[in-house]
């Protein structure tokens, strides 16, 4: 066997030549290159760096706000060995994926197709299960890491420096931050109930120059849910306008206007595996449209960035549809438990199409630590437009929600 040794001086010129042989037959030469990297360093005449000043974002990403990423997971796996923890902050699943998911996924492991390989491009299985589950054809639908991959990569490809989108209040504000890292000018419109669907304030903001609408039905935190047909009327009568639609909460509320995208070559509807199929963890969502603007995103679309793990993984959550449905139905059931328990203390709650629901407290900051101490963790909304004193809370199943009411009846 060649011994494969590396001298500082040929590391720190860049000179040495490494080859295959040695590499594959000297397993050891990892952790030796290191050290010898980690000597080289030390003795390296470098010049000192500190007139160098730091290199500055640019400058359209500097002006816009970030999206911020409060999550309790630390709080909640502090906590998690010793007691039930709710956390009921970011509208996951409150459950794990179908069984078939972790079977299909540790069969993949042990199975011939190593993750030495690069995954399935496009996401090709993944994809027969999703027309089947959509109704669609392949070619109408595009396999992503996540819905806010798929968000990402519609401004990326269809927005320019100054471009006008049309957002409205309040909703998902990750998407702001993708469509402004492009220079779009994102304008916002409010409706003086930001429980309602608001289609004429949304009209009378729109011009005929709105390069993107940005929908979400059923919205991410109000629960408003668009009509297919509110959502047809509105591409047919801004056909220069991009109608984004996000379905991310679509299995809820049953509701949805993915089949349009046949017939309107102007709308595309986004959709995840992240919410009612718990797998949130493994970053796998969807987006259909006209064929025409699928071509437009393939420019720039990275057809590896599906992993393989996730794509086993969503296309056997689509094989269990019944486990789908009846975690459905059982938010269904806790989502009327707990308008009752708020509808008996006289708080003020929303029962969303979706899997959360939105409280109004006199004293949120007391009613969230009180909570908190309770081993319940949610989402304070009251910084959004129209939800002052407002915190959003995840449904989970029927046991879970039984169990939940028995932890909040002291504090509400
Ligand atoms: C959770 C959420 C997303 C992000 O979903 P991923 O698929 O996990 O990226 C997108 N849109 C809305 C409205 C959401 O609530």
């Amino acid at each position: 066997m060649r011994r494969l040794e590396v001298s500082n001086d040929e590391l720190a010129s860049g000179n040495s030549v490494i080859g295959i042989e040695g590499c594959m037959s000297n397993l050891n030469f990892g952790a030796r290159a290191e050290v010898a990297v980690a000597k080289s360093m030390r003795k390296s005449p470098l010049q000192p760096v500190a007139k160098i000043s730091p290199i500055q974002v640019a400058p359209t990403i500097r002006s816009l706000t970030p999206y911020e990423a409060v999550n309790s997971q630390a709080y909640v796996d502090a906590r998690a060995a010793r007691e039930e923890v709710f956390k009921l902050d970011w509208n996951e699943s409150t459950i794990g994926p179908s069984p078939k998911v972790n079977d299909a996924i540790l069969a993949a492991l042990q199975g011939l197709r190593g993750l030495n390989w690069y995954p399935p491009l496009g996401g090709a299985d993944l994809l027969q299960g999703l027309a089947s589950y959509t109704a669609l054809p392949g070619e109408n639908l595009l396999v992503t890491n996540g819905s806010d991959d798929a968000l990402a990569l519609v401004c990326t490809s269809f927005l320019d420096r100054g471009d006008d989108v049309l957002v409205p209040v309040p909703t998902y504000n990750h998407f702001m931050v993708f469509a402004q890292s492009q220079g779009a000018n994102v304008r916002t419109v409010q409706a003086a109930d930001v429980f309602s669907k608001n289609l004429d304030g949304i009209r009378a903001a729109m011009t005929r120059k709105t390069r993107l609408l940005y929908l979400v039905s059923p919205n991410n935190p109000t629960g408003v849910v668009f009509e297919p047909a509110d959502v047809e009327a509105l591409c047919l009568e801004f056909p220069r306008t991009l109608v984004v639609l996000d379905e991310a909460y679509f299995e809820f509320s049953q509701v949805t206007g993915i089949a349009l995208v046949e017939r309107l070559p102007n709308l595309l509807v986004t959709r995840t595996f992240s919410k009612a199929f718990g797998l949130a963890g493994l970053r796998v969502g969807y987006l259909a449209a006209d064929a025409s603007i699928l071509d437009g995103l393939r420019r720039v679309y990275n057809p590896k960035s599906v992993n393989s793990l996730a794509q086993i993984g969503a296309a056997a959550a689509l094989t269990d549809l019944d486990y789908l449905h009846s975690y459905i139905a059982q938010v269904r059931v806790s989502k009327e438990l707990l308008s009752q328990f708020f509808g008996s203390r006289n708080v003020e709650a929303y029962a969303t199409a979706a899997n959360f629901v939105v409280v109004r407290t006199g004293d949120l900051s007391r009613a969230m630590n009180l909570l908190e101490d309770q081993g319940v963790y949610v989402r304070d909304r009251s910084s959004y437009p129209g939800l002052d004193g407002c915190f959003r809370m995840t449904v989970g199943t029927v046991d879970q929600t039984r169990r939940l009411i028995e932890r909040m009846s002291d504090i509400f």
